[in-house]
């Protein structure tokens, strides 16, 4: 019994750490899928999606009874628009993305695409639905070509470019010597953060799902790339319904509703004027973020001269 007990905890272990880092693991998850948590219901059917409108309605969600931690969250995203959550680490933000992906169950509440519950679809059919472009993008030891048609094998090499242009890294990638051949990954070329994040992009350009989860990075970008990385997912999500993580408040300023969301509780809603008229939270965090960014910008042209 102890033989077969440490190697299932070992997977346990395993199936929770990769959870943890809610990426573009799609792949992985399918060949996890026996995994006992999370299954499909008898007779589950494949996902509809025919707007792309998202509800969470009344959710409650904890890892561990113990501990709460997503508490009475509601909001809908209406089909093609985009919701923003902002708030401090650990406030239960990417927790939210995880409960859409139904990589967890709710423990109270239901999350709906289309008026369907996600527990009643197939997993499968759930996960082709959303796209993804999370914080770090984990490339596959493989050509660049590769990474990107990942989103879709059958996309022809027409397609593949167009997304990459779309994703503005079709230019430096024919600027290699090898092209869209050249091989990426811990044996191949090493590529900046930037590029990583604009081959996820152009990945999910190919996938073209209806959903869409934009995880921000937290570290900081020099100012062209994360203009041209903004100007790129900005591109992805036209006509997408959206969901953002946002760590800088400036690229969420158009969305149609934002949640502050703090300790598991949507303590603020609105819209970035409405917020601001409130002089709350948020108000107080667009403030310290714009001082900021007055700072770096002084200090930039004091290096400047
Ligand atoms: P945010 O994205 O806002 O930084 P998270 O959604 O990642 O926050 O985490 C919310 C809370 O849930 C944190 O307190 C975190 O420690 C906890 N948490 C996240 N993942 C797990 C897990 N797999 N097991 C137990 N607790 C977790």
């Amino acid at each position: 019994l102890v033989q077969l007990y440490v190697p299932l905890n070992f997977m346990g272990f395993i199936y929770r750490e990769i959870k943890q880092s809610v990426t573009d693991l799609e792949a992985l998850f399918n060949l996890l899928r026996q995994d006992a948590e999370i299954a499909d219901r008898p007779g589950a059917q494949p996902l509809r999606v025919p707007a792309g409108a998202i509800r969470f309605e009344n959710v409650d969600f904890a890892y561990d009874p113990e501990r709460p931690i997503l508490k009475n969250v509601s909001f809908e995203v209406r089909p093609g628009r985009k919701i923003a959550i902002v708030g401090p680490t650990g406030a239960g933000k990417s927790t939210i993305s995880r409960l859409l992906f139904r990589f967890y169950d709710v423990s109270a509440g239901r999350v709906t695409i289309d008026g369907q519950d996600i527990r009643d679809v197939t997993q499968t059919s759930l996960r082709a639905a959303i796209g993804m472009v999370p914080q770090d993008t984990v490339l596959f030891n493989e050509t660049i070509r590769y990474n990107i048609r990942y989103g879709r094998w059958d996309a022809t090499e027409d397609e593949v470019a167009r997304a990459a242009e779309l994703a503005q890294i079709d230019g430096f990638i024919r600027s290699l010597p090898d092209g869209y051949d050249t091989e990426v990954g811990e044996r191949g070329l090493k590529l900046s953060g930037g590029e990583k994040q604009r081959i996820a992009i152009a990945r999910t350009i190919l996938k073209g799902p209806p959903i869409l989860i934009l995880d921000e990075a937290t570290s900081a970008l020099d100012s062209a790339t994360e203009k041209d990385i903004q100007d790129a997912l900005g591109r992805v999500a036209e006509g997408r319904t959206t969901l953002v993580i946002a760590h800088r408040l400036s690229t969420i300023v158009d969305a149609d509703e934002i949640l502050v969301l703090e300790a598991g509780r949507v303590v603020e809603r609105g819209s970035h004027a409405e917020l601001l008229a409130k002089g709350g939270a948020y108000a107080g965090l667009w403030l310290r973020q714009s001082e900021a960014e007055r700072a770096r910008e002084t200090l930039a042209r004091a290096g400047e001269d």
